[in-house]
């Protein structure tokens, strides 16, 4: 049976661990509620001109929002002038994405891609691929991680960048959780807090200040095995930022961003 919120886990919640739950997650009345969770004014405060100074310091133009869910990046972006394509999994984040860029004036080039057959939906090279706000973790298997990384690999110009953030699930899985709550999660009403936590799951729990309650099952991507993976479906150099500063010390960040570069130059190394 379906709750209230339209979310439907099953009667043994821990154990739906697959990739293509994801669209039943972002149910139509979680969709709505998304932007109070990320208050974009507090988001775009955190985080600053992080991304949009990383993309032209790399003279990066064409930009695919790869996870664009309501369209907080793409319509940043545009507005600095960059050409972006907002694709995503979840027609109800999309749809959002869509009224959200209205409000700005703006039309979304948005167009409903799984990533895993990306190609297939989303046309063109792209210099830049973005996929921010700790999405990659919705993939539950490995092949499917694999699968998506190389379609974000082809779908990029012959030197372009990929983009891709992750909670530090690292210190989650072995010291417990702990959040600074200052990156991403920014609205003082909303908790999200982890229910569950094993080397395979990490389920959290998002509380809205009417009560409702919503779940998202994420699969714990540890900083170094995504690094791994980038590197092993081809990308040369990858940089990771923690909380969006380049030097950051080893426990502390609550996110990490991955820059994997596709191209290379000679003496290049990690
Ligand atoms: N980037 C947005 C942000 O930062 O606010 C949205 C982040 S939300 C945590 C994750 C997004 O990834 C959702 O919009 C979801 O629909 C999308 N997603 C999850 N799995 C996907 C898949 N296999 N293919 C395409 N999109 C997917």
């Amino acid at each position: 049976m379906k709750s209230a919120n339209e979310q439907h886990f099953g009667s043994d919640p821990i154990a739906v661990r697959d990739s293509d739950h994801f669209t039943a997650e972002y149910t139509k009345s979680f969709a709505e509620k998304w932007d109070d969770l990320i208050d974009w004014d507090s988001r775009a405060d955190s985080e600053g001109r992080f991304f949009i100074d990383l993309l032209k310091q790399h003279g990066k133009h064409k930009i695919l929002d790869a996870a664009c869910g309501t369209g907080f990046h793409s319509v940043r972006l545009m507005r600095e002038g960059f050409d972006v394509v907002s694709a995503d999994g979840a027609p109800e984040m999309l749809s959002i994405a869509f009224d959200n860029g209205r409000k700005y004036g703006m039309i979304l080039r948005t167009v409903q891609a799984d990533w895993r057959w990306l190609n297939r939906d989303v046309h063109g090279k792209f210099d830049a691929i973005i996929v921010l706000g700790n999405s990659f973790t919705h993939l539950f298997d490995e092949r499917d991680r694999r699968k998506a990384l190389a379609e974000f690999y082809a779908a990029l110009r012959h030197d372009g960048i990929l983009i891709l953030d992750q909670r530090n699930y690292d210190r989650i899985v072995d010291k417990g959780f702990s959040s600074k709550h200052k990156y991403y999660y920014c609205g003082d009403q909303v908790s999200a807090e982890p229910e569950h936590v094993d080397e395979g799951l990490a389920r959290f729990c998002y509380s809205f200040p009417d009560g409702s309650q919503y779940h998202l099952n994420m699969f714990p991507l540890r900083k170094d095995y995504t690094r791994k993976l980038m590197h092993e479906v081809g990308f040369q150099k990858i940089d990771t930022y923690g909380d969006f500063q380049e030097t950051h010390r080893e426990d502390e960040p609550d996110f990490y961003i991955h820059v994997a570069h596709k191209d290379y130059h000679s003496g290049d190394a990690s």
